[in-house]
């Protein structure tokens, strides 16, 4: 997810402090707990349990270990590194072919492919983000955000099962999703190593995500290498839930950072003229945090989602100097970042915007740091979008929670090119802990994400020709039979 976007005012984090001598016991533990969690969870009623024993699973968890020690955080991701290993990686899964592009220079593509039988058929694109966002403040952390230790969950204050966890920044956003595409192909080949898919596969890992994207998924969807990947349905990253449902992102919210300056006469701050330029920025941001006060009760009432609501933050207020407290400033200014979901449009928001403002004529001056004016959707219903039908008998014995995700992420990209995008991580009873401290994921509930994706790849790419990529004449003739 994109790099400071989320509100969640209920998540401050707790402090904890764990003992050193804890994490050396706990580095003991790790290694005589590596044979009671590879047995853990390796069962499964898909019949892959023989083709993901012990030793695929311990090998899918030092794998997603060696990527996540690849400090790829922002401003100074290490994305050379990560391209070597995932490249490594890629050369791992029998039939896959690698290509590396880069658009900017020092911001790779990695594009793994398994060419499909039917090379005319739209693809599969399996898309994760090679990027996170900075540790933040090493003391906040008890294990070392780049170690990716795996610990037992005694030792984590909110872990949801008792298998061990591996802790690293990214593990949940979303390095675990690039290595589970891969060890869900691995999967997928054991169990049948002469197995081919209908449709090709595309897996990708882009730069810059957390930044924006524009460098990253932004440029490949752009490019003459992405029309000639012919995607016709993509994954992407969706949240971690702390029920057992999964999280099913069917859009995302859209950003209008704004800016609102205010000019009034300049003064001496001795004097009380009726109205100032920070007297009427005030006035403003009183309306703001009236308006947003309302969606914090409906959110927390849980009568909307976060992802439902035009949500608001006042992340910039700059107003004269602290070197002349006795001058009334002529210029005030604030930035709010406002998320808006698809089914709100931006003459709304506009309006929304104008009705905070305490007056007309008033030297107040909006404009926009940023503003997309419109949101894509992938419908989930089978009649509008047939790849849904597909992913729901994928996913039919898992519950499937469908939201709006409230961020941005690169899925955005994709559906602006009116290409499906399914945001989907399979983190269920995890706690949310995208940019937090100490971020963490079970392997049980990792290994389980391996299969449910062998699932969803092997239906995906396997589909038969769908309504919507029929001619006329092949309709026709799929009508009569
Ligand atoms: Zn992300």
């Amino acid at each position: 997810m994109e790099m400071g976007t989320i509100a969640d005012a209920s998540s401050r984090r707790v402090r904890r402090q764990v003992p050193w001598i804890c994490i050396i016991l706990g580095a003991v533990g790790i290694l005589m707990f590596e044979h009671v969690a590879a047995g853990a969870g390796s069962g499964g009623d898909d019949g892959s349990a023989s083709f993901f024993d012990a030793k695929a699973q311990n090998a899918a968890i030092h794998n997603l270990q060696r990527y996540l020690r690849l400090d790829t955080a922002q401003p100074t991701p290490a994305y050379a590194s990560a391209l070597t290993l995932l490249t490594e990686l890629c050369f791992g899964v029998p039939k896959m072919k690698t290509h590396a592009h880069s658009f900017v220079r020092g911001k790779p593509v990695l594009v793994c492919s398994i060419t499909g039988t039917d090379r005319d058929a739209p693809s599969i694109m399996l898309n994760s983000h090679t990027d996170v966002v900075p540790a933040g403040n090493l003391s906040n952390w008890d294990f070392p955000p780049f170690g990716a230790a795996r610990v037992p969950a005694v030792m984590l204050s909110n872990a949801q099962s008792s298998d061990d966890h591996i802790v690293a920044r990214g593990v949940q956003d979303m390095k675990s999703v690039g290595i589970q595409y891969l060890e869900a192909l691995k999967l997928l080949l054991r169990q049948q190593p002469n197995r081919t898919f209908r449709r090709s596969i595309h897996v990708v890992w882009v730069p810059d995500e957390e930044i924006g994207g524009v460098d990253g998924m932004g440029r490949l969807v752009d490019s003459s290498l992405f029309t000639a990947l012919n995607v016709g349905v993509e994954l992407d990253e969706g949240l971690a839930s702390p029920t057992e449902e999964f999280e099913l992102c069917w859009a995302e919210r859209r950003p209008f950072w704004t800016r609102i300056t205010v000019s009034d006469a300049p003064g001496h701050g001795a004097m009380v003229p009726a109205s100032t330029a920070t007297l009427t920025l005030v006035q403003i941001l009183a309306h703001v945090a009236t308006y947003r006060q309302e969606i914090v009760e409906q959110v927390n009432s849980g009568a909307k989602e976060l992802g439902e609501v035009v949500s608001v933050n006042i992340n910039h207020v700059h107003a004269g100097s602290a070197d002349a407290i006795n001058v009334i400033p002529s210029h005030a200014e604030a930035i709010l970042d406002i998320r808006i979901p698809p089914f709100v449009s931006a003459a709304q928001v506009d309006e929304l915007i104008a009705s905070w403002m305490p007056c007309t004529n008033c030297g107040i001056h909006v404009s926009f740091v940023h503003r997309v004016e419109e949101g894509d959707e992938t419908s989930l219903d089978e009649n509008e979008n047939p790849w849904a039908g597909v992913f729901a008998r994928a996913t039919s014995d898992l519950k499937l929670h469908k939201m709006i995700f409230p961020a941005s992420t690169d899925g955005r990209f994709v559906r602006a090119k009116k290409i499906p995008v399914f945001g989907f991580s399979p983190m269920n009873n995890s706690p949310v802990l995208l940019h937090k401290f100490n971020e963490h994921l079970g392997t049980k509930v990792f290994l389980e994400g391996i299969r449910i994706y062998a699932r969803i790849i092997e239906a995906l790419a396997n589909a038969p020709p769908l309504p919507h990529e029929l001619s006329p004449e092949q309709a026709e003739g799929e009508a009569e039979l």
